[in-house]
């Protein structure tokens, strides 16, 4: 890596943390409105000062998103790397802040390093705005190593309705060799994480209607059907007695696991014991998946976040409940598509009803699973480049367990997306007191900065 331009860096700071501090200042709250237009305004201006060559604020059917490009010198001659993140961030409580959300402060936290105390700190301006410092930079102490395409979206903590929709109308202004992303923190232990992909997600609900009313348990019972049975019996049948879930061809499109996935699995750290001291459990669910991690990474699942019927209430009542309801979680990995297996479960719910209550089967909403293949040529110069500027080795890991819209990008735009967290690990997103470590701000501009330079000879 170029030492002038970890120098420029370096060098700069001081105006990247006042023009961070801007943006923080700009409330952006996306479930209210609060200050969006504003905000858009400021993150156009930062890019044009940061030397970006066209910048537009585009409007989608929610919140507008911003597209900026950087071209290198040669632009054919390079590839082009899009690093996308999100303006907008969640509302605040403003009573439980220490100081107010969104005037930036820098105090000790809790390790008693500087710490930057904002909404919006680590989730996540100060992360991409860390790529406008690097491209600043990277300029400034010679050339642009590669082309950079930034998409600044105003929705991502409101689900992102509408990223799909802006990838695929801009998708020409969009196209890109890589989708990069620094979101979310690194691991506890301090080291840095590179994520690969993140489960999808299809949440449904079943609804039983069973007698038109709740019904006396002795004058009724035994010819009129129960629809909390009737519910209990269809979950029932969801599952086998090994822990595999009994959907015909749920597993059908799951991506088989490779030597390699598992070589990078052994790498990961994890203490099963631990875990399950910490959880309070006695053991782990059975189910497809050799151990815990590949169970969490690599397998779907189908979980019951809530189920209802009946009186539950203090002491007893004997009725035959008129209706019952079960809520369903299920985290799909690659390459499960959720509109497949919606009709799948419903199919399934069809073949086993009793025909005796009505069943009524909702979709919620879903997200497509996305996993980055372990041999993309685009994971050595990533890994080589965090564990440079970090002096750490980082953690590759093939997948979150959670959900991201990492899928938009590798559908749409063909791109393999990675997500390198730029963030402490106790940030606090989403509570109050969110902050940002102010090494971890000047880290990720390093970061962002070396892995473009890395890019420029491995695509
Ligand atoms: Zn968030």
């Amino acid at each position: 890596m170029n030492a002038a331009v970890d120098e420029r860096i370096d060098a700069d700071f001081e105006t990247s943390l006042d023009d961070l501090f801007e943006l923080l200042a700009q409330p952006s709250i996306s479930a209210t409105d609060e200050g969006v237009a504003e905000c858009t305004a400021l993150v156009e201006n930062a890019c044009r000062e940061y030397g970006f060559d066209d910048v537009k604020t585009v409007e989608t059917p929610g919140q507008p998103s911003v597209i900026a490009h950087a071209r290198a010198e040669d632009p054919d001659a390079v590839p082009t790397v899009l690093l996308y993140g999100h303006y907008d961030v969640q509302p605040v409580e403003a009573d439980l802040w220490e100081t107010p959300p969104f005037e930036p402060t820098i105090r000790e936290g809790p390790d008693g390093t500087d710490r930057i105390y904002a909404r919006g700190a680590g989730d996540n301006k100060g992360q991409w705005f860390s790529h406008l410092c690097a491209v600043r930079a990277l300029r400034e102490a010679g050339s642009l190593p590669v082309n950079v395409t930034l998409l600044v979206e105003g929705e991502e903590e409101s689900s992102s309705p509408n990223l799909e929709w802006v990838v695929e109308t801009h998708a020409h202004e969009l196209a890109a060799d890589l989708t990069y992303a620094a979101d979310g923190p690194i691991d506890p232990s301090g080291r840095p994480h590179v994520l690969m992909g993140a489960r999808g997600m299809l949440y449904v609900q079943i609804d039983a209607e069973g007698p038109n009313r709740d019904l006396h348990s002795g004058n009724f019972g035994g010819p009129v059907p129960n629809p909390a049975w009737e519910l209990v019996r269809l979950l029932g049948s969801m599952k086998d007695e090994n822990g595999r879930i009994a959907i015909d061809g749920f597993y059908d499109d799951v991506r088989g696991i490779t030597d390699r996935d598992r070589e990078v699995l052994a790498d990961i750290p994890f203490d099963a014991a631990a875990m399950r001291s910490d959880l309070g459990i006695d053991g782990f669910a059975d189910g497809p998946g050799e151990s815990p991690l590949e169970k969490l990474l690599y397998y779907p699942t189908l979980n019951v976040p809530g189920f209802g019927s009946g009186y539950t209430g203090e002491g007893s009542k004997t009725i035959i409940p008129s209706t019952a309801s079960v809520k369903i979680d299920m985290r799909l990995v690659a390459d499960q598509d959720p509109d497949d297996i919606l009709t799948r479960f419903r199919d399934h719910v069809e073949r086993h009803a009793s025909g005796t209550v009505d069943l009524d089967v909702i979709s919620h909403g879903s997200m497509t699973p996305q996993r980055t293949s372990l041999d993309s040529p685009v994971i050595a110069p990533i890994l080589d480049a965090v564990g440079e500027t970090w002096d750490n080795d980082p953690i590759l890991k093939p997948s979150l367990g959670g959900s991201l819209p990492t899928y938009v990008f590798e559908n749409h735009l063909g791109t393999p997306c990675v997500v390198v967290p730029y963030a402490n690990a106790d940030e606090d997103n989403h509570s109050p007191n969110e902050n940002l470590a102010v090494e971890r701000f000047r880290t990720g501009i390093h970061t962002t900065a070396h892995v473009l330079t890395n890019l420029e000879r491995s695509l």
